[in-house]
């Protein structure tokens, strides 16, 4: 109620009333409108106290945008006086980009009395940009029609940086601050999209491992090491550049390819992917750019380091569907690069293709042959020359592939290896052949036991387990220990000689016997023999197979065995074939042979026959019988 509409109705009725009734009455209004004054104070006052005391920046515009209040916030997080906000419009602050969805949300709050959350960037007196995020409610008057806008910011530029360099991290190298793998394969993604809808737009993905860095890690130390990636990848970069000439074409005149990412996979491995390539020989320009650029001199502690770069080039087929395709196939020319090629670049081609889906199908194949368990063991005799009779069996892998062929273990055993399915394979020979070893003990009294010889693969080797492995299929089998051989290659003994010897000496700690597969094939001297706490040594078979026609082989044969024998080792000699090479071995003293003179290797069923023959005739010779 107003002042003068009291007024107006006060003659009416009031002369009447008794006086003091009427001071009541005008007064009345008075006191109402006294209380409303009163109450707007406070409200204007705890408005006052809460915008000033608030660390958010608070404003009120009228409905053309004029600044009405802006809260001392403004100052702190802007650097603005309030004298400077007042000489500007409110959008004057806001950046450009974002002035649209400012008026958008300021349009909406005026209709539904409350916007919506709103992000937008606002210009610091300094000239950096602040990140707000703000709400604005409407306030109406009497009417109900929005006369003012109060709007809360809050300053979240910091998390702001703190959420974008999380996401930056997640598609970024640590170390290097190129895109990693997640970021490549993303790109490769959008690259291979484009191509689907523009058949004319070709690419390629360049697989770059650089050579070198490893020796660094062992002598110098990994920081040493984690410069100098930083320094190539630097390095890599500026040369790739569009504006430099690595990427420039002397095929399209000198015009930059167009695009192009560099990214580091792991360790020291890099990723490159070009596009819009504009002729055949693009890519392998840029590779050989690329090592042309690593050929320079990196330099770490004063010392000049030379890095080389293997590199394998996969080009944009229609057949690619996933970017992960792509990377492998450049991954494979890498290692083909390596391996083979003397200037370190290889194209991935079909006949690598063919190579690649061979093994795949054969890894599919092994598989369900573990599943299937389609695997044997085949047992080879390993007699000893003095008497002639079989001492051991070496037990040999087998896979009757689809019930139907036997093949032998160099058609799988690599692929086996790497995919980590040897292990399996592995780990059910090491039992079915301490089974088969304890039930011939049973069978055959022989005086000592039929040793059991048992090939370790070198990722079982590697891998802390088989201690515990041997152990539970020595508890589980009965067989006696000293009766189980296990065969480790001389490359897998020398590669890491202090795991060799621990794992060596807690497998010798159970009483098993250890032997060095494949003498004279790996890097080892027979000096470093002793540290290892072997009994056999097993002389391989391409020395054996020279004996006769090749003076060196026989003389690095007789070597290899009486420096075994020095050194209190037994030595079997591996692939006899013929008499001839067998007496040789007998004139230099070789305790144990093993081949096809005496052998191939045979289903336990048939070496049982061999067993049999041999304990039922003691002056029986299984060598005499046999071919
Ligand atoms: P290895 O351990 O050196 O086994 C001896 C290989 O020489 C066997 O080949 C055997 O059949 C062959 N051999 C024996 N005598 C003669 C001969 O007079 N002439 C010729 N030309 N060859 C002879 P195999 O069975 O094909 O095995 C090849 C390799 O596969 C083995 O070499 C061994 O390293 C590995 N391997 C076999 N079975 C297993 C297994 O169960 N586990 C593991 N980890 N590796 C195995
Ligand atoms: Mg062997
Ligand atoms: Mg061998």
């Amino acid at each position: 109620m107003e002042l003068t509409t009291c007024v107006i109705l006060f003659p009416s009725w009031v002369l009447q009333r008794p006086w003091p009734e009427v001071v009541g009455l005008i007064a009345l209004p008075y006191v109402y409108i006294a209380y409303q004054r009163f109450h707007h104070r406070r409200k204007n006052e705890l408005f006052r106290v809460v915008s000033e005391n608030a660390a958010d920046l608070i404003a009120l515009v009228d409905v053309t945008g004029k600044r009405l209040y802006n809260s001392p916030a403004y100052e702190k997080v802007l650097g603005y006086s309030p004298k400077e906000l007042a000489a500007t419009g409110s959008l004057e602050q806001v950046h450009p980009e974002d002035r649209e969805r400012v008026i958008e949300a300021a349009r909406q709050a005026g209709l539904t009395g409350i916007g919506r959350r709103l992000e937008y960037r606002m210009r610091h007196k300094d000239g950096t940009w602040r990140t707000l995020e703000s709400t604005a409610s409407a306030i109406r008057n009497r009417k109900g029609q929005v006369t003012q806008l109060a709007i809360v910011n809050r300053d979240i530029t910091e998390r702001k940086r703190i959420e974008e360099q999380l996401e930056h991290n997640a598609f970024h190298d640590v170390l290097t601050d190129l895109p990693n793998r997640r970021l490549f394969l993303d790109r490769l993604q959008h690259a291979m999209d484009h191509a689907r809808r523009h058949p004319e737009f070709k690419f390629s993905v360049l697989f770059v491992d650089v050579h070198g860095l490893k020796i660094f890690n062992e002598t110098m130390g990994h920081s040493v090491v984690d410069q100098l990636i930083i320094d190539i990848s630097k390095r890599l970069r500026s040369r790739l550049r569009h504006d430099d000439t690595v990427s420039r074409s002397a095929a399209t005149g000198g015009r930059p390819i167009a695009y192009e990412t560099l990214a580091r996979m792991d360790g020291d491995q890099f990723t490159v992917l070009l596009e819009d390539l504009k002729g055949p020989t693009d890519s392998m320009r840029v590779a050989m750019r690329i090592q042309e650029s690593l050929a320079e001199p990196f330099t770490a502690r004063d010392v000049d380091v030379f890095a080389s770069a293997s590199i394998g080039i996969a080009l944009s087929l229609p057949s690619y569907h996933q970017p992960e395709e792509m990377l492998r196939d450049a991954d494979i020319a890498m290692c083909r690069a390596k391996a083979q090629s003397t200037s370190g670049r290889e194209v991935f081609d079909t006949q690598m293709h063919a190579f690649v889906v061979k093994r795949l199908k054969l890894e599919t194949e092994l598989r369900k042959a573990i599943e299937r368990e389609e695997f044997r063991v085949f047992y080879q005799p390993i007699v000893r020359l003095a008497t002639g009779q079989i001492a051991g069996v070496e037990a040999l892998v087998r896979w009757w592939r689809n019930e139907s062929e036997l093949v032998g273990p160099m058609a799988f055993i690599e692929v086996a290896e790497e995919t980590g399915l040897m292990l399996p394979i592995s780990r059910w020979v090491q039992r079915e052949a301490c089974r088969q070893a304890r039930a011939w003990h049973l069978l055959f009294h022989t005086d000592p036991p039929l040793t059991m010889t048992i090939n370790v693969s070198p990722r079982e080797f590697a891998q802390s387990n088989l201690v515990a492995n041997v152990k539970s299929d020595l508890d589980e089998t009965k067989v006696d220990p000293r009766s189980v051989q296990l065969e480790i290659t001389e490359t897998m003994a020398m590669s890491d000689p202090n795991l060799t010897i621990r794992i060596c000496s807690q497998l010798k700690d159970m009483g098993v016997r250890l032997s060095i597969d494949d003498f004279g094939t790996g890097h080892s001297s027979l000096s470093r023999l002793h540290s290892l706490p072997a009994d056999v040594l097993k002389i391989d078979r391409s020395f054996i197979g020279g004996i006769e026609h090749d003076g060196e082989s026989r003389e690095i044969a007789h070597l290899i065995i009486t420096l075994a024998h020095h050194l209190s080792l037994e030595v079997v000699a591996e692939g006899i074939e013929t008499r001839s090479q067998l007496t040789y071995l007998e004139q230099f003293g070789c305790d144990f042979g093993q081949g096809y003179l005496f052998s191939r290797p045979v289903d336990h069923a048939a070496l049982e026959n061999l067993l049999a023959a041999a304990s039922c005739d003691p002056a029986g010779s299984p060598v005499k019988g046999l071919p």
